[in-house]
Order: C-alpha cells, then sequence, then structure tokens
C-alpha cells in the first residue's frame, strides 16, 4: 500500500500531515510513502529528512492513500484514483459540493472532524490536537496586542497588577487558552454555556463566569441558544467584559454559525487599549466586530480574528496531526498493510464522509 504526502496549496497553509519519524514508522511497518517535493516545508521539515526516514519524492496523487492537511481543490480531487482513501480536514459540515466530488470520483474520503469524540478516538481527534495549538497561540495574540503586562510585576519604579483575561467557550481551545494565559501570570475567567466544565475551568485555575443559561446540545456540544436566551446572554456578557483586559472567543456549535456573544455595544463599553481575541472567524466569528483574517482596531479595541493559528506554529501542529493521522491508519490496514473495508470499524465508518448507506449499514 502506497501512502501520499501532499504539498498544501491552499492560501497560508504551512502544516504538512505526516512528519518524517513517522514516515519512518509506517515504513518499518512495509508501507510505501510517496511524499510530494517541498511538503513538509511549511513546517521546516525538508525533503531529505523525508528521503532519510524512508521515503520516496514525487507524486503523492496516485497513492492508495493520500494524506492532506486541508481540503483538496477540484484539480487535485481530479488527481487522485477511483478507489484511492483520502484523509483530511475536509469540512464535511459546509463543503457539500466538493465532498460531492470527492464521491462522483469513486474516492473513499475520511474526515478528521468526523472522529467520535469517544475516548477510543482521542489519540485520532485532530480538531482537538489542533485546537490545542489554537488556544495556545490565541493566549499569546493577546499577551502580544494588549499594551499591558500579563503578571503581575514588583519592580523598583511601581507594581503592576495582572491582566485580566476571560476566555467565553471553555472546550479545548478555550481550557488551552485559559491554562496559556495563567502561565503567563493573568488572572483568568472562563466562561459556557455547557455546565459541566467549570470544573475542568477551576482546574487550570480560572474562574468560573456563571450567567446561569445552560445549553447542552447532543455529543458533548453545546446547542444553539433561542433568541430569548442568546439576548440575554449578550446583556450579561456586555457587563462582565467591560471589566477585562482581554478576551479570548471560541465559542461554537457544530455545523452552524458562530454565536455572536459580543456586540459592537459591549466593544464600546471595553476599556481603550483592551483586546479581543475571535477565534470563531472561521464560522463567522463571536464578535460583530470582527473581520475575519484581520486585526481590526474599533472604539480603541484591538479586534484580531486569526483564521489558522496552527499554522503560525507548524512544527507542532503538524507532528501532533501527523500521530493522529498515524492513529486513524493503525484501524485502516490489517496486519500486512492492506486496506479494510470502511465498515470493520465504527470509527472509520463515521469518519467515512463518502460512504453510501448499503455501505455503512
Ligand atoms: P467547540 O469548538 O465545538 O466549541 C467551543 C466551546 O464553545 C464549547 O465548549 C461550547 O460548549 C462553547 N459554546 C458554544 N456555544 C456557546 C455560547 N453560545 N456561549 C458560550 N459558549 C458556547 O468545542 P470542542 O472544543 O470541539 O469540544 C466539544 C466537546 O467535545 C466538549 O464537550 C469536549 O469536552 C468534547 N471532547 C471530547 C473528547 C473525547 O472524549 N475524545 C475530545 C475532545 C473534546
Amino acid at each position: 500500500t502506497r501512502i501520499g504526502v501532499v504539498a498544501e496549496t491552499a492560501p497560508g497553509e504551512r502544516r504538512v500531515a505526516l512528519v518524517p519519524t513517522h514516515v519512518q514508522q509506517l515504513v518499518d511497518r512495509g508501507l510505501r510513502v510517496v511524499c510530494e517535493p517541498g511538503a513538509g516545508a511549511g513546517a521546516w521539515y525538508e525533503d531529505e529528512e523525508y528521503e532519510r526516514a524512508g521515503a520516496e519524492l514525487g507524486d503523492p496523487w496516485g497513492a492508495d492513500i493520500v494524506l492532506t492537511v486541508s481540503p483538496p481543490s477540484p484539480a487535485e480531487v481530479d488527481r487522485l484514483a477511483s478507489g484511492a482513501v483520502l484523509v483530511g480536514f475536509l469540512a464535511p459540515a459546509t463543503n457539500t459540493e466538493g465532498i460531492a466530488a470527492l464521491r462522483k470520483a469513486g474516492v473513499r474520503a475520511f474526515a478528521v472532524e468526523a472522529v467520535p469524540r469517544v475516548s477510543r478516538a482521542q489519540s485520532m481527534d485532530a480538531l482537538s490536537s489542533q485546537a490545542t495549538v489554537t488556544g495556545y497561540r490565541a493566549a499569546l495574540l493577546a499577551a502580544e496586542r494588549l499594551p499591558r503586562f500579563f503578571p503581575m510585576l514588583t519592580t523598583a519604579a511601581g507594581t503592576v497588577p495582572p491582566a485580566s483575561v476571560l476566555v467565553l467557550g471553555a472546550g479545548v481551545a478555550g481550557l488551552q487558552a485559559l491554562a496559556t494565559a495563567k502561565r503567563l501570570g493573568a488572572r483568568t475567567t472562563g466562561y459556557d454555556v455547557r455546565p459541566e466544565v467549570s470544573d475542568q475551568v477551576r482546574s487550570v485555575g480560572a474562574r468560573w463566569l456563571d450567567l446561569e443559561i445552560s445549553a447542552v446540545g447532543s455529543g458533548g456540544y453545546a446547542r444553539e441558544l433561542t433568541p430569548k436566551e442568546r439576548a440575554r446572554q449578550q446583556e450579561r456578557l456586555a457587563e462582565a467584559v467591560a471589566d477585562f483586559d482581554a478576551v479570548i472567543t471560541t465559542a461554537s456549535v457544530p455545523g452552524g454559525r458562530a454565536p455572536t456573544l459580543i456586540t459592537a455595544e459591549s466593544v464600546r463599553a471595553m476599556r481603550p487599549g483592551s483586546v479581543i481575541v475571535d477565534l470563531a472567524g472561521e464560522t463567522g466569528g463571536n464578535c460583530e466586530l470582527s473581520v475575519p483574517g484581520e486585526e481590526v482596531v474599533v472604539h480603541d479595541v484591538t479586534i484580531c480574528s486569526p483564521l489558522n493559528l496552527p499554522s503560525e506554529c507548524a512544527v507542532h501542529a503538524s507532528e501532533l496531526y501527523s500521530r493522529n493521522l498515524v492513529e486513524l491508519l493503525g484501524l485502516m490496514l490489517d496486519d500486512e498493510g492492506r486496506l479494510l473495508p470502511t465498515t470493520s470499524d465504527e470509527i472509520l465508518a463515521s469518519t467515512c464522509v463518502t460512504a453510501t448507506d448499503e455501505e455503512v449499514d
């Protein structure tokens, strides 16, 4: 079985789907790995490292299993062989046309977004591994943009109080942002509509902000708020955010538009020089004034809405993602390295986004 590692072409994408250490592990198991020249360059892995690990340099798109980070372009889909397997972030909730094109091309496509959030699949959970990177970088970005110190400092020239940081949405990214801001010395507070995460927020040294709105959905995710709950949340958050130097937002609901947590009015109420880092830019943003992909200053508040923070930490983001894919490949291949059917494991069955109903049943 041949595994292809592509050079990503999406704008700003610096990650690579498989790092040299993991190439070596696959080659040791008798698999062949074909790496597109320059595939690892954005993440500082050189072609020679891939070759030393046992990969061949060449065209990865004709391989039996093609590994990517971003969804393939239509031209790239054309290069996939019928019957090939594709694994990557494929945005199944929004990229309906792309998934239809893959199905039409006869490709067995596995979207890492669809890996179930269950204990057995934890090591394959790319949403979590990349959200960890995003949360970490978001805290650093907030610290860098804030015209104040994060830690408390006692100096000969006076004492500086610690910055106060609020994180809205305490999922994987939010908890990592809280933990990182805390390590930098800030006073941290976390908020979510899933009350069960309050203990996790406290476990990373943050206070829990209770707005008395609970919206637990299915599969451990939040559900969308009703218009009435939303209005109440926005009103209570407007009061709360004015007390913080930096607010990091991460709220999202599966498949839907990101909820608006910070209205334009709330931004106006914040102190001049405050910072908002909005991580929900890809699905429209949590702040009414965010411009996805940009950094703007409105009402004297700096609002950053970065779109691909993992690419700014491409070495470790790639390494973690690559580990997720190796674990997923472990389910796909038998001991001789032959591809197993999608139905052989329920994690595979739920991750496959091009299977027909008969194939899954
Ligand atoms: P996510 O990216 O989907 O959402 C981020 C956070 O925003 C969530 O905590 C969500 O509750 C919150 N949110 C949504 N709407 C909100 C609103 N209106 N106001 C405030 N907050 C709002 O979340 P995620 O990080 O992908 O995690 C989703 C779930 O999956 C969590 O329960 C997490 O613990 C769970 N999980 C389980 C595993 C596992 O067991 N393998 C692994 C990772 C995550």
